[in-house]
This record gives C-alpha cells, structure tokens and sequence, in this order.
C-alpha cells in the first residue's frame, strides 16, 4: 500500500462525554463490531469511583487502566480506527484537553436522561475552540428521558453546535421501538433481549410505504413521518465540508448498552469523519502525506512499577511514515534518537512495531528526554503548536519535607511536571516552587508519587491565586513593563518553558493590572 493509501485508510478521534454518559460502554460496542473484542467487559472503565478520591489505591488502578485504554485500535470496512481515551473525571480534565490536540475528529456522548452536563460543555468548547469536527450520539434511549426535539435544541443551546440529525430515535424508554437510519435510509427494529448481538435493519427507502406501518406499527408509523418532515424543514441537510470545518454536527441516537444504533454511528462515521489532518508549526503547516515523519508527544505516562522508572511518551504521528530504529531528531533537545522498541497499540494490547502512518500513535520507552508538546521531525526545526496550558484552578506552594531528598524532590518534580500531571511555577523573587492543579485530587496524587517513586516529601502551603496569567509584552524595555515588574514582583513567576507567569489574586487585580498597564497582555492559557 502507498503512504496516502495507508494514511488515508486512518480515523483518529476521542470520545468525550461526562463521566457515566456512557463512554466506556460505547468504545465497547465500536470494537466488538471492529471484532477486535469478542465480548463485553472487556474494556475496563478508568473512571475514579464517586467517594475514593482519597483512596489511593485507587488512583493506582487508575492509572493502570488508563495506560491499558490509552489508545485503542480496530479494523473496520477496511478502515484503521484509533481511538484516543479521554478521561471524563474533571480532575483530568487537562489530559483530556491535551489528548484532543492529538485526535481528528470526536464522538461527544450525551446521556438522554441528564442532557448536556458539565464536562460535556468544557470538552466541546475545546472542540469548538479548534474546530475539530464532532459528531453526537444521544445515548440511553432505553430509559426515560428527554424529548428528542427538546434534547436537540438543548445541545445547540448549551454547547454552542448547529446539530442535524442522521439517525431519529422511534419511540422512548419502555416503548422504545427503534432507530430510523436517516443516513442509510433503513429501520433497526429494538428488541432490547440481545446486547451483544448486531441487530439487522430493514430497508426503508420510502418512508410512505406501508411496509413501515407493519414493521411498527401505524401511530408510530405516523408519528416517524411527521417528525421526518419537521427534521426536513428544521435542520440544514448535512453538508460534509460545513462538518469537517467544524460548523455542523451530525447527531446519532441509540443504547450503547444494548449495542443499538451503534453501528448506524459507527457506518456513518467512517464514511464521514476525517483522515489525518494537517497541523500548524511554528515555521509551516505539516501536511500528513509529506514523505518526511513528524510527530508530537502529547501524554506521557509513568510506569506503575516504582522499580522501573521507564515512562511511556505517546506520539501522534502528523506526517509520513515513522519506522523502528530509524534517526530521528528531537527538536527541543536538539539531538538524534533512534527508537528500538516503539509499541503500538491495539484493543486489548501493545506490540513493537516496524512502522507506522500518519494519524497513528506510538508509544515509546522514555527515561526522562519527553515533555508534553516535544515535536520530533527527521531534521527540520519546526514545533507544533496547539499544545497550550490552561490557568490551573488550585495553587500551592510545595516545600520539601526532608532536607536529605532535596535532590529527589526536584528529580521527582520535574518529572511529573514533564508527565503533566500538574503545572509548575518558579516564583521570580525568592524561587519558591507553586504547583498548579486542575482539581485539588492532583495534590495528593503528586504526594504519593513524590513519595513511592521518589522517595522525596512533600508538604504544602496555601498561596492564595485566582489565575496564572501568561505575559505577553512588545517591548520589554518599556517604562510600563519595567513598572508592571516592580509593582507586582511578589506575583511574577516562569512557568516550565521559561514564560513569565503573573499570579493574580483575584478576578479584580487581572482588571486593575489590565487598566494600569495596558500594553502588558495577560492570557489565561500559555499559547497565544
Ligand atoms: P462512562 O463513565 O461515560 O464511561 O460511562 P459507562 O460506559 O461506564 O456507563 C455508565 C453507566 O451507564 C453504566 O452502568 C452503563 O451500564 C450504563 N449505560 C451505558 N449505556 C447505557 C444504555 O444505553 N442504556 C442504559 N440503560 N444504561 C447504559
């Protein structure tokens, strides 16, 4: 196969979803019809369970799990698709924001009883933000709950979208009797006794014909076609470039449990969703079929093993073909690497590979040379962009607890910043360490790293932050900055990469700061 064939053969997308919409349950139903699973269960769940946020064994399984689903594989209608796992947990919600610079498209999952919750609307504003195209699926439609019209003005309201619907559901909860395939032009009869089974479809080119009345009765029969009609008049026809520039979303209904209306989605998302795309650098846009490799590292995860300190850095590759023990050349480090054991991933499984394409993700072996956001190229000095941190929500500063693991400490710091696990900064004045979070469960994650891993000790202090501002200033020599240095030098600190931070206490100081010195930007996420 060519490099475009391989390449255009590959779907690369996330599922987001709130925790318990079901995202666990439909990643199962993709791969069994993949075949890439036989039955369900297989899929373990990574979320952290309400009430054990200070267990830490169970942050432990956590951690397992999501290096086993981390990416997930399968072939389908001779297509290759990837699929990225994001965690739901709001706590994680940076690695899921992270994730999402590495997918091509997304799957947003909605609950039909509870709606657009929470992280739905942050995760989709992500997916807004850099226009990744996103298809929804209404999941639950055996149970109670909202009124599909309803449900669609919902998601356009809530989360910003211009929603179309490709499959409508027939019928809810107890007198749930199917899905019409909007798209394929067919009826999928439910009948609710068989999860695991592919259930088979009638086609239904007409909707006018009789045969719909037997297949479902005539009220229901009825009722289908006038909705049909209300869709026709209501809702843009899907138009495929209007979906991959991210301004129209298709929405799918069905029961991932039951394994129903899950292959409509599936059907239609390999014809639709994108190939690998192009992504930006800081010297040129990298098109996936380039000859040359490039990739970027977005997660890197430690192994669970204190006796093995290897970390796994997963890549996406952007362009041409990545193979096993070719030099490559790691941009920041400014060095070569050759890569002896590369895996890939699969469903249920890792393996070294030879090569892979475009859109694929690898993984490999890391003692310490990866950082999120680390470009490798076979040469050329680009970095990509589109890898920013977001203001942390927690501050605290970290103190070192055993003067004898001074060294420790810092090793394991640094480490689990590279990892991601939470923000470092290095206040200018006195070079205090203050770690930032998402949620306060990172903190204690981070004291039991420091501890198993490190055999470093930890303890924390309150700094009272509002926000991490990033600095963006023309003139570095100006009165203005040179006065906005002084004046808030308490609060001025750098971040991993070297920027400089302001701390700012509270929604008020960013407005004063922002009227005193006007030439000084402060932006709440590091890339702008
Ligand atoms: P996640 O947190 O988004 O990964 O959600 P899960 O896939 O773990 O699902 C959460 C709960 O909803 C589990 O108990 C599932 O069995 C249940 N669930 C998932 N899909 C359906 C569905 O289509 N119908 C019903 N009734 N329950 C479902």
């Amino acid at each position: 196969m060519s490099l475009v064939q391989e390449i255009n053969k590959r779907k690369t997308f996330g599922i987001i979803a709130h925790p318990d919409a079901g995202k666990t349950t439909l990643t199962e139903k993709l791969l069994l019809f993949g075949g890439a699973i036989q039955e369900a269960g297989a899929v373990k769940s990574n979320k952290i369970k309400k009430g054990a946020t200070s267990d830490f064994m169970e942050i432990e399984r956590q951690r397992g799990i999501s290096v086993a689903t981390s990416v997930l594989a399968f072939e389908y209608r001779g297509k290759k698709i990837n699929i990225l796992d994001t965690p739901g947990h709001k706590d994680f919600a940076e690695d899921t924001f992270r994730t999402l610079t590495a997918v091509d498209s997304a799957i947003v999952v909605i609950d039909v009883a509870k709606g657009v919750e929470e992280q739905t609307i942050k995760l989709v504003e992500v997916c807004r933000m850099r226009k990744i195209p996103m298809l929804v699926f209404i999941n639950k439609m055996d149970r109670e709950g909202k009124d599909a019209f309803d449900l669609m003005d919902e998601v356009e309201q809530k989360l910003g979208l211009q929603v179309t619907p490709l499959s409508w559901p027939i019928g809810i909860g107890a007198t749930f009797k199917g899905i019409y395939n909007i798209w394929e032009k067919n009826i999928n009869i439910f009948s609710g006794d068989n999860k695991q089974k592919i259930s088979e479809s009638t086609e239904i080119e007409d909707l006018a014909n009789p045969e719909l009345d037997d297949l479902i009765g005539s009220d229901y029969a009825t009722n289908l076609r006038n909705e049909i009609d209300l869709i026709n008049g209501v809702y843009p026809e899907f138009d495929m470039q209007e979906y991959m520039d991210g301004n129209l979303q298709p929405v799918f209904f069905g029961s991932a449990l039951n394994n129903f209306g899950v292959r409509e989605l599936l059907n239609a998302f390999v014809d639709i969703a994108p190939t690998p795309q192009a992504k930006e650098t800081d010297l040129r846009i990298v098109e996936p079929y380039e000859n040359k490799f490039s990739g970027f590292v977005f997660k890197i995860h430690a192994n669970m093993d204190p006796k093995h300190r290897d970390r796994l850095a997963f890549v996406k590759i952007v362009s041409g073909k990545f193979e096993r023990n070719k030099n490559y050349y790691h941009v920041r480090q400014d060095k070569n690497m050759k890569f002896a054991a590369p895996n890939a991933f699969f469903a249920d499984k890792k393996e070294v590979i030879d090569e892979s394409y475009a859109g694929d993700i690898v993984g490999f072996h890391d003692t310490g040379n990866f950082r999120i956001g680390d470009t490798l190229t076979e040469g050329e000095k680009f970095t990509f962009k589109g890898i920013p941190a977001f203001s942390p929500e927690h501050f605290r500063y970290i103190n070192n607890a055993d003067p004898m693991k001074s060294k420790q400490l810092e090793k394991g710091i640094d480490q689990l910043m590279d990892e991601g696990v939470a923000q470092l900064f290095i206040l200018e004045m006195n070079n205090r360490k203050v770690i930032g979070t998402v949620g306060a469960l990172q903190y204690e994650v981070i004291q039991y790293r420091l501890e198993h891993e490190y055999s470093a000790k930890a303890t924390y202090e309150p700094f009272s932050v509002h926000k991490a501002c990033w600095v963006e200033v023309e003139n570095e020599n100006s009165e203005e900055f040179l006065e906005f240095k002084r004046v808030k030098q308490r609060y001025l600190a750098r971040d991993k990469y070297n920027q400089l931070v302001f701390l700012a206490d509270s929604p008020f100081t960013i407005q004063m700061t922002q009227d005193k010195f006007p030439s000084v930007k402060l932006h709440f996420v590091s890339e702008f």
